[in-house]
């Protein structure tokens, strides 16, 4: 028993998915009677890799490693946070001491009473260890001399060190030579959000699985069967939301879930959930894209103000139609990412319709404007100013030809020029129909000159802040006339 004792500390205090006090995971009645409250993240933490969501592969990979008695001596689980790779270690864990069974299982009955002290956290021989606060190498060694005793009562004695990326130096080194040579009842498990920072001479010794994140439709099947556990109602459209903020994440999109039941009283619904997310409404984004690309500065302006006025943060909305562009370009090329099970019907319809009028290289060019929109949200010192800055740029560019249309077009405009090399003609824009071709002429890549056309025009505001004024905007035009492709 003494040498668990300074192990049993660290493992009380490594639970590091859980951020509330450990009591609070064992059901047990709080002083005043009531039930102790269980956020749902742990409520429903899976216990069985049944219930483990989006994580097939590796599912499978354990369960056959299991039964053919080939266990690792130390696993490593890679993952973004919340996609289960402390519950995935603990059931492992369970699994190997689990005496249901004869041998180690990757199905832990529960019920046992080791399955039921390792559920309580109290199993003697399942450790576990934060490696955010046990960084030092004296932490590893009290654990590695640890290591060569018998387990207590299970077959196996468990280290999972979580957030094992945020050991010393000193304490991997330490750490290694139990890993190379481990005593036969000693198996290690790692998780880890940043994989590249740790060791290669660790990584080489463990078994590694890469948690993937979850996908949407997963997770809005996942949320609804909950929301219908806790007896709370919920739309589609809200659930739809909660997925998209989790971005993967099953804890994330619980803690949300969990925020939104308690915020809209068990009735939960898309315009509370958009508010308390600050997400723009889906169809108002949709409008404001529309109203760029057809030029509408002022129409767009006015769709900005609204989402504002409707809640939206000015960045979300940035980073809406981030997603936007992207998902569009997607059907440009893809049409069949329109079909995605997520994506709303009335979404796809419309995203499909917009996407035959638009082509690949503008949505480009609106993806880079957008971007670095971004970043000049960040910088500027009202990101809303900066924001309807970039709207205006983006109305003004979004009627311009793609590059490709025209060095088409210069292509054809080029044998009236060759027949009249007028100096004029080299400093003068080429003349197009919306007499805003000029801004474009400079940038063959179509990514580069994006800022540009707000400045070039006469009238127009000039760039936000941040903005590098482009050398050779005007002259790149005639210098870019000079070296036009020969003509088709
Ligand atoms: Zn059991």
């Amino acid at each position: 028993m003494t040498e668990t004792g300074g192990l049993l500390e660290l493992g009380a205090a490594g639970d590091p998915e859980a951020k509330g006090p450990p009591a609070a995971d064992q059901e047990q009645g709080t002083d005043s009677g009531q039930p102790a409250y269980l956020v749902l993240a742990r409520k429903y933490r899976p216990s069985t890799f049944e219930d483990l969501l989006g994580q097939e592969v590796l599912v499978r990979t354990l369960t056959n490693a299991f039964e053919q008695g080939r266990i690792a001596h130390a696993f490593l689980f890679v993952g973004v946070r919340g996609v289960g790779k402390t519950t995935t270690a603990r059931i492992i864990a369970r699994g190997l001491n689990c005496l249901s069974s004869d041998n180690p299982t990757v199905r832990p009955c529960g019920e046992c009473a080791s399955c039921t002290e390792a559920l309580a956290e109290r199993h003697l021989d399942i450790l576990e260890i934060d490696g955010a606060s046990h960084t030092g190498v004296d932490d590893v060694r009290e654990l590695t001399d640890a290591a060569h005793y018998r387990p207590t009562t299970g077959r196996y004695k468990v280290y999972i060190v979580d957030e094992v990326h945020m050991l010393s130096q000193q304490a991997f080194n330490a750490l290694l030579k139990t890993l190379e040579e481990p005593p036969a009842h000693v198996v290690f498990i790692f998780c880890t959000t940043e994989v590249r920072r740790v060791p290669v001479t660790v990584l080489s010794r463990c078994q590694r699985f890469d948690l993937l994140r979850v996908p949407q439709g997963l997770l809005v099947e996942h949320f609804r069967r909950i929301v219908e556990l806790e007896a709370a109602r919920i739309d589609d459209e809200a659930l739809r939301l909660i997925a998209r903020a989790a971005d993967g994440s099953v804890r994330d999109g619980l803690s949300i879930l969990d925020q939104a039941i308690s915020h809209q009283g068990g009735v939960i619904e898309a315009p509370a959930t958009r508010d308390m997310l600050g997400f723009a409404d889906r169809t108002q984004v949709f409008d404001l894209f529309e109203r760029i690309m057809a030029g509408e500065a002022a129409a767009a302006l006015e769709q900005l103000t609204s989402l504002y006025a409707a809640g939206a943060e000015p960045r979300v909305v940035l980073e809406d139609m981030l997603g936007l562009t992207h998902w569009l370009s997607r059907i440009c090329v893809a049409p069949e990412s329109a079909e995605a099970p997520e994506v709303p019907e009335h979404e796809r319809t419309r995203g499909r319709e917009l996407a035959e009028q638009l082509s690949v290289p503008v949505l480009a060019r609106t993806w880079q404007m957008i971007l670095r929109a971004l970043e000049e949200a960040g910088s500027a010192p009202d990101s809303r100013s900066a924001i309807e800055m970039a709207v205006i740029r983006l109305c003004f560019v979004a009627d311009l030809p793609d590059p490709g249309a025209l060095v088409r077009r210069l292509g054809t405009e080029g044998a009236a020029t060759e027949a009249d090399p007028a100096p004029a003609a080299a400093q003068q824009p080429a003349p197009s129909p919306g007499g805003q071709g000029r801004a474009v002429a400079a940038m063959p890549g179509g990514s580069q000159a994006v800022a540009e056309p707000a400045s070039a025009r006469p009238g127009a505001p000039p760039p936000a802040a941040g903005a590098p004024p482009r050398a050779g905007g005007g002259g790149g035009v005639g210098g870019n006339k000079k070296k036009r492709p020969p003509r088709r």
